[in-house]
């Protein structure tokens, strides 16, 4: 089997930490319609890049469930990952639409893991770009995106709470999956 990529990619393995954003207990936002939350979509999302990952490949991911939100970022660290990406979906108004990827401010190497998993979820979900975000203190995720020492981005591929835009994440899960499995192999940071 020919692996185009790898050519161009071969380093010494890396691990990244792949958290699912929010608890069963506390599940993020839901589609009002389906019934479906954050939680459980990207549980099934961060399953299925997993195994997405080829055999062959010496990437090793982490999928982090957080105990609490506060603990989270210490958990993470205690792994000492060489990157980390957070699960998310947005919701808003149930209109609104489109695609975007929250880095911290000052971290050059967060935001340019942030575009390219932008450009991953924009390409597979075909939704509106609406951008990285560069978060601030006490902006969204500030806590979590400042306080893993690896470069940390969140991801917000869609708006769980608009009926079209789960539909499309729902229709392009596979290659959703598979595009977030190829870029944590050859990522460069
Ligand atoms: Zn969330």
């Amino acid at each position: 089997m020919n692996h185009p990529l790898r050519q161009t990619s071969r380093q010494a393995s890396r691990h990244c930490a792949l958290i699912v954003g929010h608890s069963k207990e506390r599940p993020g936002a839901t589609n009002l319609s389906d019934g479906i939350s954050e939680f459980q979509f990207n549980s099934r999302l961060a399953k299925s890049i997993v195994e997405s990952v080829q055999a062959c490949s010496e990437t090793r991911i982490s999928i982090v469930f957080r105990k609490t939100y506060r603990a989270l970022p210490a958990e993470v660290n205690a792994l000492t990952p060489d990157f980390c990406i957070s699960l998310h979906c947005n919701a808003f108004d149930t209109t609104a639409s489109g695609t975007q990827t929250l880095y911290y401010h000052s971290s050059v190497e967060s935001k340019g893991l942030a575009e390219r998993v932008q450009q991953v979820a924009i390409d597979s979900l075909v939704l509106r770009d609406r951008g990285v975000i560069a978060v601030r203190d006490n902006g969204r995720g500030a806590h979590l995106l400042r306080s893993i020492i690896a470069p940390c981005v969140i991801a917000e591929p869609f708006f769980i709470d608009n009926d079209s835009d789960l539909k499309q994440a729902n229709e392009r899960f596979e290659d959703l999956a598979r595009s977030f499995a190829r870029l944590i192999q050859y990522v460069s940071l």
